[in-house]
């Protein structure tokens, strides 16, 4: 049956722009459906990592992004008593991703690289002001009703709808809550004269009556993120913001950008394939945003969706998609976990517990799935930069190559670098996959093909 394209997106936030853009890359024809007839054009994510960096990569938009971003100093989780009870630093030089550790980013400036990187592509549709009213799916397709008065059918869809998702709710699928609720207000602000004084780390002050969080955003831009109480009103009134907020910064030092109170919510879907829909980013799982990771896990999401189902609409089998759920359920919510603990940490609701001293970032491993789980495969592999100044992603273009620790004679694209992982689990060398994750570690070339023609 002819359809109107291979894949519908339903919702253009910056996981589903980010899910367009690299589906676009690959010749994949597409059609975004937005709600909303302009972008947000407000910041919520203020952070993400190097991963996340590299799929921005992966759709060719790292160097539009760049601009809209500074590197991330890190955190410190402070007591009443101003004593660092956590550093959270990160490296100020290029990591393991090829990238820098961490960014802060002003996410309108980010949304509108995405949105610019769309108009690449003339397989790709942006359509703005149609709202998904109800699906249904064959064997073969699935047909979405636009505004209850319009069509559009798709080989697959997904639904990077956000929190609120219409298409979790139309495919009946559940979410787990995961034991983390509370109203906390977001205040934007503008530097009108310098305060240096507040510093260029984010800091979680940890308090049981008062916890908040300060971000430094790009430029002259810092967030303060309050829990709000109980008694606290629906509505909070721009006197009371600045009450909440004098003991850091009154409006002689800074113009409002926008407030709003946030429930933040810690809660996965029960499943993120129906059929041939499937979820990504808030629409899939949310989380509070202590760990700066919300945003940074939808990108994980559709980077692991968007070359799977590029390869089934070029003739892999169908189970290549049924490996989506479980690899990135099981790697969403060790980052969900972690979130809620130092959430209660901010809370002083664990102080006992509180995991003192320096912390690493976590890069989470990938559940079960695709290519073996042998120590290296499913890990985040290294982005080796070639001595040329390329990066090994982009050398294999965007498609699987070998990371060996020594040279070898391959049948695919193949870089040679150092990988701590390969000497712990006896390998020579690994297969990437198209989203940087390890296949399998290998000892000769003989594995490789055996490996890549299942997929
Ligand atoms: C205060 C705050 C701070 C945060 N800080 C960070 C951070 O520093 N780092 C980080 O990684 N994450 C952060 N996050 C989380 C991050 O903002 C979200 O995870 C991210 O925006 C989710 O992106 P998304 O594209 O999945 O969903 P959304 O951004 O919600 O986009 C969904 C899109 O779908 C559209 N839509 C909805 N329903 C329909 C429909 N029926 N039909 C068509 N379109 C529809 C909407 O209009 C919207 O454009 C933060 C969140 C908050 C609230």
């Amino acid at each position: 049956m002819a359809v109107d394209c291979d894949v519908a997106i339903v919702g253009c936030g910056p996981v589903g722009a980010l899910l367009a853009n690299l589906l676009g890359r690959r010749g994949v024809s597409v059609r975004i459906l937005e709600k909303q007839q302009k972008p947000f054009g407000l910041p919520r994510a203020i952070h993400f990592d190097g991963e996340a960096m590299r799929a921005f990569q992966a759709a060719g938009l790292a160097e539009e992004v760049l601009p809209s971003t500074m590197v991330g100093r890190g955190m410190l989780f402070k007591d009443n008593d101003d004593k660092v009870l956590i550093d959270w630093s990160r490296e100020q030089q290029i990591g393991p991703m090829g990238w820098y550790e961490s960014y802060r980013v002003h996410q309108p400036g980010l949304e509108e690289a995405l949105l610019k990187g769309l108009t690449r592509f003339r397989h790709v549709e942006l359509r703005r002001g149609v709202s998904v009213s109800n699906i249904t799916q064959d064997f073969g397709s699935v047909l979405l009703e636009l505004n209850g008065n319009d069509t559009l059918s798709a080989r697959y869809v997904v639904g990077c709808d956000g929190a609120a998702s219409a298409t979790r709710k139309l495919l009946g699928i559940g979410l787990d809550d995961l034991g983390y609720n509370e109203r906390w207000l977001v205040v934007d602000l503008i530097l009108q004269r310098p305060r240096d004084d507040l510093g260029d780390y984010s800091i979680q002050f940890c308090d049981e009556e008062n916890p908040a969080t300060y971000v430094r955003g790009v430029g002259d831009r810092r967030r303060w993120e309050m829990r709000l109480k109980p008694e606290d009103p629906t509505e909070i009134s721009d006197d009371l913001m600045w009450q909440k907020l004098k003991r850091w910064i009154t409006p002689q030092d800074a113009r409002l950008e926008r407030s709003a109170v946030y429930t933040f919510r810690s809660c996965v879907s029960q499943e993120w394939q129906s059929g041939r829909c499937f979820l990504a980013g808030d629409a899939a799982h949310q989380m509070p945003p202590f760990m700066g990771q919300g945003m940074c896990a939808g990108i994980r999401d559709v980077a692991n969706l968007s070359w799977k189902l590029d390869r089934v609409l070029k003739g892999s089998g169908d189970n290549l998609l049924a490996t989506y759920f479980p690899e990135r359920e099981k790697n969403v919510r060790q980052f969900i976990e972690l979130t809620v603990r130092l959430g209660k940490l901010i809370n002083q609701t664990a102080a006992g517990n509180a995991p003192a001293g320096n912390m690493k970032s976590i890069w989470p491993s990938l559940g079960e799935g695709l290519g073996s789980r042998d120590g290296v495969g499913g890990e985040l592999a290294p982005q080796i930069v070639l001595p040329d100044g390329v990066r090994a992603d982009d050398f294999a273009k965007q498609s699987f190559y070998v990371l060996s620790k020594e040279p070898m004679e391959t049948s695919i694209p193949s870089v040679c670098g150092q990988w701590d992982k390969l000497d712990e689990f006896g390998f020579r060398a690994a297969i990437i996959r198209p989203d940087g994750y390890a296949m399998a570690g290998i000892n000769s070339v003989d594995e490789i093909d055996a490996h890549i023609e299942a997929v």
